[in-house]
């Protein structure tokens, strides 16, 4: 086994989140800490040496074993790892990867966190059959990040690929970065709460009121969510119009970049997803000038909040070796015996089991019913797995319940259910990010 590790820390405004990752892209384990109020230079680079020294001490792992550690910063990073700007940290014009290099003794890469977070599920996630693709991430504001054939745009000076600040309406409302008609000013969630806010106050009537609380202090996503889901009117005009926005901006983006794959992720599409994809995908399809050319694929990120850190790994071993961008390869070896026992990594398996599509092998919490529904379903697919295969023993008998298939269906969660010997085969031979059940 490698003694060699990475690790990845995703710099953000209220935590810094960091993770011990093997070269497969394995996550041995996470810490975070909270980001302290105006931080600058000297608080962040204390956090990053805290969080290295943490990591490495919980796995008894020595500094020298760490063959990079990559840091995403929320702001423009240059070609160089010099950052340029943070709106929400003090972090501009400073030479961060000459710092840590210093410190920590080994190999830096620094980057933007959406850029990263789009290299992260080009490496493990939802972008690993595209080679060109532009990822849109809209939660508070709108971050964008463009990989061309594995490789991110920077633009001359670091600061390309800031999708949500496209200008989509010069008479639009201003935004937060000082412009006019932002993208962002429209899809945004302080945008939308913006105009949900101001059709409250004009007296419409929304059950986002009673979601929130009086005064509608925030709109958390997950409220969106609930909110259209009751087909609340007030809600639905205002998502579907950002929706509108952002569809057309793929459109454009399209011509700009013709990706391979439209990537979408951040809080607004976890929780809202199944009501903006179709819309992009439709928008795609519509569209006359390209309607010759394949349209690209439109899918949400898979990797929700490891993807920035799994990202700044990649950062740092990509420059030399690309190749290991290409591969997902963390899953244990899985054998059957001569009496039919399973072995995974050599150990037999005696109770029913799973592996989860990051790799990681859990037992149920409670004992599984033989038949599946959604609750145990969403458990054994956390990690969103492309494919699940639900392996059997020669006594076992299983069946999924009509929930169970209608979760897997909206996930988009292929389904196989085979015998203990082709299960084992069909999970090692699969190119998916993929999680098995031994249903023993
Ligand atoms: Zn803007």
């Amino acid at each position: 086994m490698t003694n060699k590790y990475f690790i990845g820390i995703d710099v953000g405004g209220t935590k810094v989140y960091g993770g011990l990752v093997s070269p497969s892209g394995e996550i041995l384990g996470t810490k975070k800490f909270a980001t302290p109020p105006h931080a600058g230079v000297k608080d962040i680079v204390g956090i990053i040496e805290k969080l290295v020294k943490s990591l490495t001490s919980e796995f008894e792992i020595p500094l020298k074993n760490i063959e990079g550690v990559g840091v995403a910063i929320p702001g423009i990073v240059d070609n160089d790892g010099r950052v340029v700007a943070t709106p929400n940290l003090k972090l501009g014009n400073v030479d961060l990867k000459k710092i840590l290099s210093k410190k920590l003794k080994t190999k830096v890469g620094i980057g933007n966190d959406v850029n990263l977070g789009v290299l992260g599920e080009r490496w493990l996630g939802a972008g690993r059959k595209a080679q060109n693709i532009v990822g849109i991430f809209p939660g508070t504001g709108v971050g964008g990040g463009v990989v061309i054939k594995n490789e991110f745009l920077t633009g001359a000076q670091g600061a390309a690929a800031e999708l949500g600040h496209m200008t989509v309406d010069p008479n639009g409302p201003e935004c937060s970065c000082g412009n006019k008609g932002c993208l962002e000013a429209f899809v945004g969630r302080w945008a939308m709460e913006r105009d949900i806010r101001a059709a409250l106050k004009r007296g419409e009537k929304s059950i986002i009121t009673d979601l929130v609380g009086e005064g509608v202090p925030q709109i958390k996503s997950n409220a969106l969510a609930k909110a259209l889901k009751a087909k609340d009117g007030l809600v639905t005009r205002v998502f579907g119009r950002a929706v509108d926005r952002l569809a057309s901006g793929c459109v454009s983006l399209n011509h700009v970049f013709n990706p391979d794959m439209f990537l979408l992720g951040g809080g607004v599409v976890e929780a809202c997803g199944e009501h903006i994809l179709p819309k992009i995908e439709a928008a795609l399809k519509k569209d006359p000038f390209f309607k010759k050319l394949d349209v690209p694929k439109v899918v949400q990120s898979k990797l929700g909040d490891d993807a920035v850190m799994l990202g700044a790994v990649a950062l740092v071993f990509s420059a030399t070796d690309k190749d290991r961008l290409k591969k997902l390869e963390y899953y244990p070896s899985l054998k059957c015996n001569a009496v039919g026992h399973v072995l995974v990594k050599g150990r037999v398996l005696d109770t029913t089991s799973y592996i989860r599509a990051d790799g990681k092998l859990k037992e149920p919490k409670d004992i599984l019913p033989s038949a599946l529904g959604d609750d145990e379903l969403v458990d054994i697919c956390k990690k969103n797995p492309e494919l699940l295969i639900i392996a059997l023993s020669k006594t076992s008998r299983v069946v999924v319940t009509a929930k169970g298939l209608a979760f897997l269906k909206k996930k988009k969660i292929e389904l196989r259910i085979l015998p203990l010997v082709s299960a084992v085969k069909a999970f090692t031979a699969a190119e998916e990010r993929r999680a098995i059940l031994f249903y023993l």
